[in-house]
């Protein structure tokens, strides 16, 4: 993680320390504000699981991983539930005990964690000396999961940290021709779960309709729901292009509705272990897919969102789904959700694997994009990233992909489309050397369709199971166009 400012202090104090910082005239540019109010970035995580799902831990520890080293914001995820049940209990069993769900749980199928081991409830315990427990009819202790009230009220701290209500709505797919997606899609903000998943419960399979269509269902009825609550939502896809996560860009491009994916996903068990095939999509080259064609439409383009998508926070399984590795910095006036939300719609914000930048301007009438890094200890590099107005639809070529992972589920093959070269192009790259800052720029040509920037370092990132490049570091900026 790159952490020296370069002024004698870490980025963080950096970041809170200068209002200078805070008042540059960043993409407020690109928003037709001109940058004049004072805002600043904040660092947070969008994708993370508590034993509310799948995650292993607590709620209060996973809060407390990442506000203690100085992440502003957080969303816990959990699949298919929104953390508002005041009366939800987790079994504490032994450390070998066999994990059977308990006869209660029947009733209620949506819910995914029922036990949780007894070593990770003596450390929750022992950090929190106000976890509230019973003893059940059958002498056996159950721990009270706190709920997203509770946690906002006990956490938040005005200027400094804040939760965010966040959802995983997590659906299986499968085709009577024996395909089989995933499609996982975080809405951030919109404190309920959506009534399609209460109605019809967790792991539904749904057959035969598009994709894209699911999506758009998913999108639609986010938005209904933000409407009655009267807050500004976030819709993410999320991790597209893991193995058996299959949704190709084709999906993405035909459901413009939805504007964030995540090009960075921390961790994950089922990505694979060499990547994917040199020509394959890669996130990157699925999020230029995507663009080209919104671009060439007129439509909005996909945002970039870093998250962890943490599982696993004790360091236990060292490659996958563990807090740190990836997060997002978004440009707001203030730590509320709306602000954080309203910068991430105009595109306000960095996607980052262990390596931020210090600032980023995009000057729209000029079309000229700039990106400035503080000094690292190791030589960066600034890929400009655009694709050409008269890129080929027609794809290039097809790829087909038998993963070896994950056979169980993998139940057929995966067919990939290859796009024209004319779609992501490195139209400038520019090299840093280790111990200098610097302020690179780019500016649009009249066959660009948008500039994006990828800056990079050499080194080890926390999570290795990802399909981003392996050994590097990176921080996205977003993709923009010129007015
Ligand atoms: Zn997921
Ligand atoms: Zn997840």
């Amino acid at each position: 993680m790159q952490m020296d400012s370069g002024l004698g202090m870490t980025r963080r104090e950096f970041l809170r320390a200068s209002a200078a910082f805070a008042a540059l005239p960043g993409l407020g540019a690109l928003a037709g504000t001109g940058g004049a109010r004072r805002r600043r970035w904040w660092k947070g995580n969008l994708h993370a699981h508590t034993f509310w799902s799948d995650g292993k831990a607590f709620p209060e520890e996973a809060i407390e991983w990442y506000r203690s080293r100085g992440w502003n914001f957080l969303g816990l995820s959990d699949h298919n539930v929104f953390q508002d049940d005041p009366d939800r209990w987790v079994g504490v069993i032994g450390d070998d005990e066999k994990d059977a769900k308990p006869e209660w749980a029947a009733s209620r199928p949506h819910r995914y964690c029922y036990n949780v081991r007894r070593r990770y409830f003596d450390e929750y315990a022992k950090a929190f000396p106000s976890a509230v427990t019973r003893v059940a009819a059958d002498g056996r202790i159950e721990a009270r999961l706190s709920t997203f009230g509770e946690l906002s009220a006990r956490f938040n701290e005005p200027g400094r940290f804040l939760l965010v209500p966040d959802v995983e709505a997590t659906r299986s797919v499968e085709y009577a021709d024996g395909r089989y997606h995933q499609l996982h899609m975080n809405y951030v903000n919109v404190p309920e779960l959506l009534p399609s998943f209460a109605a019809q419960g967790f792991r539904r399979t749904l057959k035969d309709k598009p994709l894209p269509e699911f999506l758009a269902e998913h999108a639609r009825e986010t938005a209904e729901l933000a409407r009655k609550h009267g807050c500004k939502p976030l819709f993410i896809l999320n991790h597209p292009v893991w193995t058996w996560y299959d949704v190709g860009p084709e999906v993405l491009i035909d459901v413009p509705e939805v504007r964030f994916f995540e090009v960075c996903n921390g961790g994950s068990p089922y990505a694979p272990a060499d990547g994917l095939p040199a020509d394959g999509l890669d996130t990157d080259r699925f999020w230029d897919v995507v663009n080209a064609f919104r671009a060439r439409r007129g439509q909005p383009l996909v945002y970039g969102v870093g998250t962890d998508d943490t599982h696993n926070y004790r360091g236990e399984k060292v490659n996958m789904c563990i807090p740190g590795n990836a997060w997002s910095l978004v440009r707001a006036e203030s730590l509320d959700a709306d602000s954080l939300m309203d910068a991430m719609e105009r595109g306000d914000f960095v996607a980052c694997e262990g390596l931020d930048v210090e600032d980023v301007v995009f000057d729209r009438s000029a079309g000229r994009l700039e990106v400035a890094v503080g000094p690292g200890n190791a030589p960066r590099t600034v890929r400009f990233i655009v694709s050409k107005r008269d890129f080929a639809e027609t794809p290039v070529g097809r790829m087909t992909v038998r993963p070896a992972r994950h056979s169980d589920v993998m139940r057929y093959q995966r067919d990939i489309r290859i796009y024209d070269a004319k779609i992501g192009v490195a139209a400038k790259t520019v090299e840093i050397p280790a111990g200098e800052a610097a302020r690179v720029s780019y500016e649009l040509a009249d066959d660009d369709l948008y500039v994006r920037a990828r800056v990079e370092e050499k080194g080890a990132t926390v999570s290795t199971a990802h399909l981003h490049p392996k050994g590097l570091r990176c921080a996205w900026t977003q993709p923009y166009r010129a007015s």
